[in-house]
């Protein structure tokens, strides 16, 4: 099979009036679609349940996005055997087959881009830039791991031996769960799950509560491309029950979990016992949170520092695990480039992400809010509050931008996660120092060190240990297939998605050598 080299996914222009009106259009025609009912998906076979999971837009608490069965552990044992008849057939398709299934699947991702976008702008609140970046991500996903499924295939691994024919060749594992969180709703739960189908692999996806509409509108697509039943089963519902059953479950092949580190850590250890029955060890992989930095040193070009420090911080809310949520600013430069900071945050626009010049929606839902206001209240006592601070009133958790100055490196809002529009600046005495702060959390997932001097940049490419790092730009905002994304440390286990071995996690090695 030829096909074209991978080639990112360009992202929309909202200048361009005709993107804005078609994305008009789409959140039009997904309004007129909200709050449906979802059954849950085991063998092909719709299960509805008398519970039910409310999915409701965060900008407009009221406003039902979907309505979702909840599945239990007696779904869960469903899901798994189902996985389990489709996995024969599945795992023995040609690997091309596999392939060209994902590749329609990007194709009718990129048809339906509008829709998808329009719909993560309701259900998790994204702005129009964030949520069409992500559409485009899911497709680039999809694009990427179908090549490098044929890649691994045609791949000459080893060395001839003779008077024996020999073979390295790559295997499915068997059934796994996908375990995906709601910040990127489209394109994790399409990475984790398109890497396990296309290398042999059924599955059993449980997404993330206040997230389960975008994954069954995903799970829809795949159903129409032709995905055969039992290869992909949804189960919505809650992670501690559906979750932990799946985890638990002795015939579960792997788990591939993206979410917090709180629930990262039960899994690995839940996932670590044997149970009854069980024939192997389970393979986890778990990426997880951070608490990136962004380091300015005093050669830096401040007026860039301040954009991306901004962007870094408060993009989607502060709700992606690559946000900047620490500035450490070498002290010689930290009171000409903070208030540059707080100009270009005061201008940042707060609202309802249904309006194209909003660029800070709300956060996900009444649980996320009171934890970011808890950690606003512990700012106030750590550090000097410069900008925002309160929720903004009315319905809708909605909080705005906030920047913490003076804070200490060691300090809870320079060291926990809050996944919020929580901004703490560090002073750093030197640029060593930066560093060592930067490096000073359990974390390790990305972040950015802005300067002009070479050699301060390649001392920091030695230094800083962080999956992602990133020389004189945002911390977020990875592409797949050019930035590979998995972190260090608590972060995670660093399998790199979209990267160039992120498949190896869903496959098995099998030599055979056949005497001549
Ligand atoms: P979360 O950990 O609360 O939930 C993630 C998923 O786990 C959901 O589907 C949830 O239902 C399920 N779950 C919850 N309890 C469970 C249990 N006991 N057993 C099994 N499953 C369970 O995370 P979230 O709030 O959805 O996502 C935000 C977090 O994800 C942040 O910490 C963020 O940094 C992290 N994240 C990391 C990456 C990355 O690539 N490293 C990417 C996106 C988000």
């Amino acid at each position: 099979m030829i096909i074209p080299p991978f080639r990112s996914e360009p992202t929309l222009d909202f200048a361009d009036p005709n993107s804005r009106r078609d994305f008009e259009g789409a959140l039009q025609r997904v309004a007129a679609r909200l709050g449906r009912r979802y059954p849950l998906v085991i063998g092909g076979e719709l299960v509805d349940t008398r519970d039910e999971i409310r999915s409701c837009n965060p900008a407009h608490p009221d406003q039902v996005v979907g309505r979702h069965a909840v599945a239990d552990a007696t779904h869960v044992e469903q899901a798994v055997a189902a996985g389990w008849a489709a996995f024969r057939s599945w795992s023995r398709t040609p690997v091309a087959e596999r392939a060209l299934l994902l590749l329609r699947a990007a194709q009718l991702i990129r048809s339906r881009r509008h829709e998808l976008g329009a719909l993560m702008v309701y259900e998790v609140g994204k702005p129009w830039d964030e949520a069409d970046g992500e559409a485009a991500e899911a497709v680039d996903l999809m694009e990427w791991y179908a090549r490098q499924a044929l890649e691994l295939e045609s791949r000459d691994k080893m060395v001839p031996w003779p008077g024996e024919a020999t073979q390295f060749r790559y295997l499915p594992l068997g059934v796994g769960a996908v375990i995906s969180p709601w910040n990127f709703p489209l394109a994790l739960t399409t990475g984790m799950t398109s890497a396990a189908l296309v290398s042999g692999n059924c599955v059993v996806l449980k997404p993330a509560e206040t997230a389960s509409t975008t994954a069954a509108w995903l799970m829809d697509l795949l159903t129409e491309v032709g995905l055969p039943p039992g290869v992909l089963n949804l189960l919505s519902g809650r992670g501690e029950v559906a979750g932990e059953a799946l985890v638990d479950h002795p015939q579960i092949r792997f788990v591939a979990f993206t979410g917090s580190r709180e629930v990262g850590v039960r899994i690995y250890e839940r996932a670590a016992v044997v149970h009854r029955g069980q024939r192997w060890l389970k393979r986890v992989q778990l990426e997880m949170g951070g608490k990136n930095a962004v380091v300015v040193d005093e050669t830096a070009d401040l007026d860039l520092a301040a954009l991306e420090i901004t962007r870094s911080a408060f993009g989607f809310q502060g709700q992606k695990c690559s946000a900047g949520s620490r500035a450490v600013i070498v002290s010689s430069v930290y009171d000409e480039l903070l208030p540059r900071v707080l100009e270009l945050t005061k201008a940042i626009r707060v609202g309802d992400p249904v309006d194209s010049q909003v660029s800070l929606g709300p956060v996900i839902d009444g649980d996320a809010e009171e934890k970011i206001l808890d950690y606003i209240q512990v700012g106030r006592g750590e550090g000097d509050l410069l900008l925002g601070g309160g929720r903004r009133v009315g319905e809708g958790h909605f909080i705005e931008p906030t920047v913490f100055g003076g804070v200490a490196a060691q300090a809870r809002i320079a060291t926990e996660e809050i996944f919020g529009p929580v901004l703490a600046a560090i002073r750093a005495r030197d640029f060593e120092d930066g560093i060592r702060i930067a490096n000073s959390t359990d974390y390790g997932l990305t972040g950015s060190y802005f300067s002009r001097a070479p050699e301060r940049i390649a001392n920091a490419k030695d230094q800083l240990h962080v999956g992602n790092l990133y020389i004189n730009r945002r911390s977020t905002g990875a592409m797949m297939g050019v930035h590979p994304f998995g972190g260090f440390n608590m972060s995670g286990t660093d399998t790199k998605a979209g990267g160039p071995d992120y498949l190896l996690f869903f496959l098995q090695g099998q030599s055979v050598a056949e005497k001549l």
